[in-house]
């Protein structure tokens, strides 16, 4: 074997629980270590971590990311009930996710990984849709009252200049409310890393909100769009080929279904919330899709889209084999050194990361795979694998090409 590669510039390396935790050391040892001479700085932000410094280490690692650029992370717990109980927690700690998003104020994109023998469930979709997820406002912070007799609501807003109040609603009984807001500033950013992303992938971008319902809200949205794209990216675009399409959220929803992908789909927080679940699922699995957070001053950190698999991981604990799929966690870990390997110009790393993420397809495509895509294969050859046996199948094939 050739001599291991070098970096320059380290990746902030995230650490997580459960499966996903097992998986991480397992993809680091077989699939990354034998080749490349990691330069990483190490977050754990597992549970245990996360419970022992108040949550401070997710902190460190935002602003690592900050600092260095290029991030990758492992799946995490969200704290709910049962996890402060099963952690002793002393406090809910906030989703990390939701934590680096906030820090680095970025938009998540969400793309399925495809193969040839694993049929979409929606048959015209064959290439990838990529939805971008506004990941600030809207809903997520919305203030809500629930109102347990008659009485009137009003919106109102206090500025230097503007001081302006509506009624909502004069309730003649109980009823619910709901205060939603956004900012100029985060929907730029929004819209920007949107335009870069779509001249980064080259692909058509399509954005919708319900504008013609909500005059003030939603059309902000779209005026913020339009007026960017113009001043901005028309050119750009055009060079490059693609296009920007703005229509209405329903139209858009209609006009993925009957195509055949291969846009980038902006969506509103929520929005995005929904339609990135059905597209994942509707592509096969959600342990084929992978996800990166653009941050508009162009920071990049890059996960899985799912959870630490927690059921395989208690049968993990108990000494019975999983046969957990690696591919969306590996594909996080290519798509970190990918960046960094273009961001400091190591073309042997960006060859290396592609080597493996071609490898581990071709090894699926072949019949060697987890058990959640065999049962979505329409392959007459399937060799189901655990967890374990599919990155050493891979590291295999791996030495074959490098
Ligand atoms: P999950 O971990 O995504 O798993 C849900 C189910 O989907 C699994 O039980 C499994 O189905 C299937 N699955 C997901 N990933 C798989 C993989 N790689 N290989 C095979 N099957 C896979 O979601 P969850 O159970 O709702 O959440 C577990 C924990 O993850 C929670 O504590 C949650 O807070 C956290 N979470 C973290 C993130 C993140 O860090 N980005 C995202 C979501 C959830 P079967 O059991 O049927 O095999
Ligand atoms: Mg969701």
């Amino acid at each position: 074997m050739t001599k291991k590669i070098k970096m320059t510039t380290p990746i902030v390396e995230m650490n997580g629980d459960e499966m996903t935790r097992v998986i991480w050391s397992m993809i680091k040892e077989k699939l990354l270590e034998p080749f490349i001479e990691l330069k990483c700085e190490y977050y754990d932000l597992g549970l245990e971590k996360r419970e022992k410094t108040k949550d401070q280490i997710t902190i460190e690692a935002a602003k690592a990311i900050k600092k260095y650029g290029v991030g990758v992370k492992c799946a995490t717990i969200t704290p709910n009930a049962d996890r402060v109980k099963e952690y002793n927690l002393s406090n809910m700690w906030k989703s990390p996710n939701g934590t680096i998003r906030a820090y680095l104020d970025g938009t998540v994109f969400r793309e399925p990984i495809i193969l040839e023998n694993i049929k979409p469930f929606v048959q015209n979709w064959t290439k990838p849709i990529i939805i971008a997820r506004h990941a600030y406002g809207d809903v997520y912070s919305a203030v809500e009252i629930k109102a347990n007799e008659a009485g009137i609501s009003r919106l109102s807003f206090e500025g230097e200049n503007q001081k302006e109040s509506k009624i909502i609603k004069e309730f003649e009984g109980p009823g619910i409310l709901q205060a939603m807001h956004n900012t100029d500033k985060s929907i730029k950013s929004f819209a920007k890393a949107c335009f870069n992303y779509a001249l980064d992938k080259k692909m058509d971008l399509w954005f919708a909100t319900k504008d013609t319902i909500s005059k003030i809200y939603d059309h902000r949205f779209k005026d913020i769009f339009i007026e960017i794209f113009a001043s901005d990216y028309k050119e750009k675009f055009a060079k490059s080929n693609i296009e920007f399409f703005y229509t209405l959220i329903d139209d858009v929803v209609a006009r993925i279904i009957r195509g055949n992908g291969g846009v980038l789909w902006a969506c509103k927080n929520y929005d995005g919330d929904v339609m990135s679940d059905m597209v994942a699922n509707a592509f096969g699995s959600l342990a084929m899709m992978t996800s990166v957070l653009v941050s508009p001053e162009g920071f990049y950190e890059y996960e899985a889209a799912h959870g630490t698999v927690q059921r395989h991981y208690y049968k993990h604990q108990k000494g019975e084999a999983t046969s957990t799929n690696s591919v969306a966690t590996i594909f996080a870990w290519t798509g970190a050194l990918k960046k960094r390997g273009t961001l400091d110009n190591l073309d042997e790393l960006v060859i290396f990361a592609k080597k493996l993420e071609n490898t581990c397809l071709k090894l699926i495509e072949m019949g060697t795979m987890t058990k959640d895509l065999a049962i979505l294969c329409d392959g007459e050859k399937v060799n189901i694998v655990n967890t374990e046996e599919f990155l050493d199948k891979l590291k295999e094939q791996l030495k074959l090409v490098i």
